[in-house]
């Protein structure tokens, strides 16, 4: 049979969906961008759905000869039954997304986490071609990896493993993450909740320090107005205060690596994520100087994804092409 050349990824985030069309090498050969149409549950695969077809079109490949569709998504979600379960950014009880794209276009479509799936695009296009041991990080809007343990990509008993942006790295649990707990990793150092975290510090610091500082005079003394990249520009610009709170961030990062180390022994981490992205330098060097003083195991390489923003979408490629076809979770 004629080896299908073609495959559809898309990464299903809370407002935006993008969707592309790649060969199997991850040259994406057409790609789009569109709001997540959440008028009801169904309407979010019947958009896949279009998009995919559009695409095609665009190319003039026909929809039938694709190898299939991966979705990369935010969970949970059971990967088996191709749903998603009361999904954190969509207001819907269950989104079905396999069966109905499935049947649509007459092609296998696999679902599959959106940390799982940068993971496992990491290793068919980007830095861990050839590592059987690695984890991707993800430090953007909250905090999620994906493992690969002796060339096994780890998914649970539903798919949702490694919700590493959960690990408590705080006991006293000052600040309370968005899952409801207290003292988690995403808690403190993720893109929505780094701004919880500097204004819990501005309360333990001098007053004077706090009206000195540039996030202050950015945002004009309104403290509830202050967004990661404020703190992140001020320190690149040399203040003081914000140097300080961008290096305790990054003690806490280093505690939250060095569970990741301990717990799986990789030998790469590869770190993506927007507020990674961003702040390369301001990210990484206060977790290469920390994660020593936490981690037991010997210490991976870290650096920084080559994927960018698209990782996920590369992972779904990859699942539609090589990977969940073979209904294992052995790379060949
Ligand atoms: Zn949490």
């Amino acid at each position: 049979m004629e080896k299908r050349e073609f495959a559809v990824g898309v990464d299903l985030g809370g407002t935006w969906i993008r969707v592309v069309l790649s060969d199997r090498k991850g040259n994406f050969i057409e790609r789009a961008n569109a709001k997540v149409n959440t008028s009801n549950a169904d309407a979010i695969s019947k958009q896949i759905v279009k998009l995919a077809r559009f695409l095609c079109s665009k190319r003039a490949v026909n929809v039938k000869a694709l190898a299939g569709v991966g979705i990369a998504s935010a969970g949970p979600l059971i990967q088996e039954e191709g749903v998603l379960i009361n999904p954190t950014n969509l207001p819907f009880e269950r989104v079905a997304l396999t069966k109905p794209i499935s049947k649509e276009l007459t092609v296998p479509a696999f679902l599959i986490n959106d940390c799982t799936a940068a993971a496992l695009g990491q290793r068919t296009f980007g830095a861990a071609k050839g590592f059987d041991n690695y984890v991707y990080v993800t430090i953007s809007t909250g905090i999620g990896g994906g493992a690969v343990v002796n060339g096994t990509l780890l998914f649970g008993k539903d798919g949702n493993a490694h919700e590493i942006g959960h690990l408590t790295i705080d006991c006293d649990g000052r600040l309370t993450c968005g899952c409801g707990k207290r003292g988690h990793w995403e808690a403190y150092c993720s893109g929505r909740n780094i701004p919880n975290f500097v204004r819990m510090r501005f309360e333990e610091v001098e007053e004077e320090d706090v009206r000195g500082s540039l996030m202050f005079m950015r945002t004009n003394g309104d403290l509830s107005k202050l967004t990661a990249p404020d703190l992140f520009d001020a320190a690149k610009k040399g203040d003081k205060l914000s140097l300080q709170l961008v290096e305790e961030i990054g003690v806490l990062n280093a505690i939250g690596f060095a569970n990741v180390i301990n717990t799986y022994d990789p030998s790469l981490i590869t770190v993506g994520g927007s507020v990674t992205l961003k702040n390369k330098e301001a990210v990484l060097s206060p977790i290469m100087a920390h994660v020593k003083d936490y981690a037991v195991n010997r210490l991976p390489e870290i650096r920084v994804t080559p994927l960018g923003e698209d990782a996920g979408l590369y992972g779904a490629v990859a699942a539609a092409i090589k990977y969940l076809p073979r209904r294992t979770s052995q790379f060949p």
